[in-house]
């Protein structure tokens, strides 16, 4: 079972996030193990400042390395105690690399993980330096903290643990899981609004439907990832058996 800390100076936030929808059920349930901890506690100044003036000046403040080493450190010596493998610790910086699916799925294979959210203008370098395995972006913006950067990897992490969602099923043909994005999904009913829902999809022709579901997501990959569709391997970019063409029902 995975287990994931995240190091934070809003575990309100964290927790809140953390507890709801599929992910706080299964949080309840005990497929993993999730702890966020407070970096505030970790100070030893009496006013539990965590930030300081950058050297060399400029505008805002920086998050200082002691009270983030002393958090890292517990929970590092938490592992220890238990006896378990060092978990990965993993920093959250818009200078990191770019994170994705293939970094979800490798990430979901360790037993452990620590999130590592920096607030202000940033964290300071030398604790990076002396504590990252890596450094994660979650996209070329800047968010005002890590947060919500950690909540999306840990997010993307914990629907790949087993028991989290109903089925492997679930993630499987999902978006990203092989390269691909996934074919357009519709519910009831079956117009709506004048657009009806493709034909084949009515059918009850489970391999027709399996075909047109692969041919919708090579296609929109093509058209809206080019560079993912790049990446496919040709027996997947090849262009789909084509279906026959049925009226659509209005
Ligand atoms: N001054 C920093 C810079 O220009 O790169 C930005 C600091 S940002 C306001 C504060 C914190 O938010 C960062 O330390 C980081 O933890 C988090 N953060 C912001 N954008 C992020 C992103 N795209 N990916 C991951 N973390 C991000």
């Amino acid at each position: 079972m995975i287990r994931i800390d995240i190091a934070t100076l809003f575990t309100g936030m964290c927790e809140t996030v953390m507890d709801e929808s599929i992910i706080g059920r299964a949080r309840r349930e005990h497929k993993f193990e999730l702890y966020t901890h407070q970096i505030r506690d970790f100070t030893i100044n009496r006013q539990k400042q965590v930030d300081d003036y950058p050297y060399g000046g400029g505008h805002g403040m920086v998050m200082q390395a002691d009270p983030i080493a002393r958090c890292l450190d517990f929970i590092l010596w938490q592992y220890e105690k238990k006896g378990q493998a060092r978990p990965r610790v993993c920093f959250m910086t818009p200078a990191g690399r770019p994170y994705d699916q293939a970094k979800a799925k490798e990430l979901a294979r360790l037993p452990g993980l620590v999130l590592v959210c920096g607030h202000y203008e940033g964290i300071d370098e030398r604790v990076i330096e002396a504590y990252a395995d890596e450094e994660i972006s979650i996209g070329d913006y800047v968010l005002t903290g890590g947060e919500l950067a950690a909540l999306s990897v840990a997010d993307s992490v914990l629907r790949l643990q087993p028991g989290v969602l109903s089925s492997p099923e679930g993630y499987q043909g999902e978006s990203f899981y092989d390269g691909l994005l996934e074919y357009p999904q519709y519910s009831r009913p079956e117009v709506w609004r004048d657009r009806a829902v493709p034909p084949v999809l009515l059918s009850g022709h489970a391999a027709n439907i399996r075909a047109w579901r692969a041919g919708q997501g090579v296609s929109r990959t093509r058209a809206r990832r080019p560079d993912l569709y790049l990446a496919l391997p040709p027996e997947v970019a090849s262009p789909p058996a084509k279906l026959p063409k049925k009226k659509r029902k209005r």
